[in-house]
């Protein structure tokens, strides 16, 4: 750690630049992990099953969502037999009733849910990486057509599943949730079955990652070839009782700090710091024109969430049955998903997830002192509620920034700056033993 101090006071501040960081050993061998190979395998593994979609058949062993979910749930037991008892995996079901909508008979939903317990009884944390098993071709009602799905989301779930191979061979503070999600096709059924859950029971959960169509590195109509950037989603104004938090957001300029934006800036400084030829690159909403994500379904239950997705879309290969027309092949076939590309996504959120479970968590009572007309900016705080902390991160940028330009380091709990409260927004998170970072807390004000 030394030499990581050393190295931070090195850092000039240049206007817009992220802070370089030293990389954590045991993190980096980690993502070093992280297999091409293995990714390949799960995702013809799943496209091998003909079809996902939600309402296909569930009773044959080879060929449908029934068969699917059962090859997650086996691949996720045959992790946990590595993982000394801590890692545990069902599927977790409900009925779903006609709905008029995408559901038109009762159909059985399935999430598979594989749970990685966290080793400290004290840390209540919860990080979930998620995808979705089920698939359509072009209609979603169509139940019995061939329909692959290799990139969406076979794509998500090998990421999920590649997360929870070499995660489950570690011990983390925090618990870890891999997540196979059934009926987002149908309307994001799943997710809101599991967000309901969560939020009913009180479920400390502090970031959803969820990866939907991330493995094809090209564009339809406009032939642009990229597997160098990779997205990721965050609402700005919270779909959680907007109207209750605008006030406060509108008073401290904090369209910006909203709670899965924090997280996908955090997605981005340890993916690129962890993963090399790769840039994260932040879209400040919460999802494309036209498409829904699992994601949404926790942001509108309060959770941090994000969506992570390939940078360029080709919608000859999204949705579409596959055929050949005027010598086009549509379908979302595996030939079409670049395996090094879904390798470096892949490890983005093996590194934030792996980063996040392994810190100490969020410092407390984070406040900003504005009641005296000073250019010093004083915080305060309170040590987090689990976890071992060295010390903590005084994060600073400029109002105009997005990504958080200064980190200076202390071992107390308060700090004052010589940045002016008006022309900066501040965050602090904790830092452990071994140097990994909370998620920040935007202070909130004190002395009004
Ligand atoms: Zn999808």
């Amino acid at each position: 750690m030394k030499m990581l101090l050393a190295f931070l006071c090195a850092i000039p501040l240049l206007a817009g630049a992220q802070t370089t960081m030293v990389r954590d050993a045991s993190l980096e061998q980690m993502v070093r992990a992280v297999s091409a190979d293995s990714l390949e395998s799960y995702v013809r593994a799943m496209v091998g099953f003909g079809t996902r979609n939600t309402m296909s058949v569930q009773d044959d062993p080879k060929r449908g969502i029934g068969a699917a979910r059962n090859w997650v749930l086996s691949t996720f037991n045959r992790f946990a037999r590595q993982s000394g008892g801590r890692l545990t995996a069902f599927i977790d079901t409900t009925t779903l009733q006609p709905d008029k909508r995408r559901i038109d008979t009762p159909t059985l939903l399935g999430n598979v849910v594989a749970t990685l317990k966290g080793a400290d009884p004290a840390d209540k944390r919860i990080f979930i990486i998620s995808g979705h098993l089920d698939n359509m071709p072009t209609s979603a009602m169509d139940r019995r057509t061939d329909a692959p799905g290799a990139n969406d989301d076979a794509s998500g779930v090998a990421a999920l599943l590649e997360c929870a191979r070499i995660m489950s061979r570690q011990s983390f503070p925090a618990t870890v949730m891999f997540v196979a999600f059934s009926g987002e096709e149908q309307g994001l059924l799943g997710a809101g079955f599991m967000a309901q859950k969560a939020r009913s029971q009180q479920w400390q959960i502090e970031a959803v990652l969820n990866n939907d169509i991330m493995g094809s590195n090209n564009t339809s109509e406009t032939g642009i070839i990229d597997n160098t950037r990779v997205r990721v989603f965050s609402e700005g104004l919270p779909a959680y009782e907007t109207d209750k938090r605008a006030a406060q957001i509108r008073q401290l300029g904090l369209e910006n700090d909203g709670k899965s934006r924090q997280l996908a800036r955090y997605v981005k400084e340890i993916g690129e710091r962890y993963v090399d030829n790769l840039e994260v690159v932040m879209i400040y909403r919460n999802d494309r024109f036209l498409r829904g994500g699992d994601h949404t379904r926790f942001v509108e239950q309060d959770y941090a969430a994000v969506r992570i997705t390939e940078m360029h879309e080709n919608y000859l290969h999204q949705h579409q049955n596959v055929r050949k027309e005027n010598g086009v092949q549509y379908g979302d076939l595996p030939e079409f998903v670049d395996f090094e590309y879904l390798r470096k996504n892949t490890a983005v959120n093996l590194a934030s997830l792996a980063s996040l479970a392994l810190a100490p968590s969020m410092p407390q009572e984070v406040r900003i002192e504005v009641r005296r007309l000073t250019n010093y900016s004083a915080l305060t705080w309170k040590a987090p509620s689990s976890g071992k902390v060295k010390g903590y991160f005084v994060l600073v940028r400029e109002t105009t920034s997005p990504v958080w330009q200064r980190k200076f380091f202390t071992t107390a709990t308060e700090y004052q700056l010589p940045y002016s409260k008006d022309n900066y927004f501040f965050a602090v998170q904790s830092v452990g033993v071994d140097g990994h970072e909370s998620l920040p807390v935007v202070p909130g004000v004190q002395g009004r």
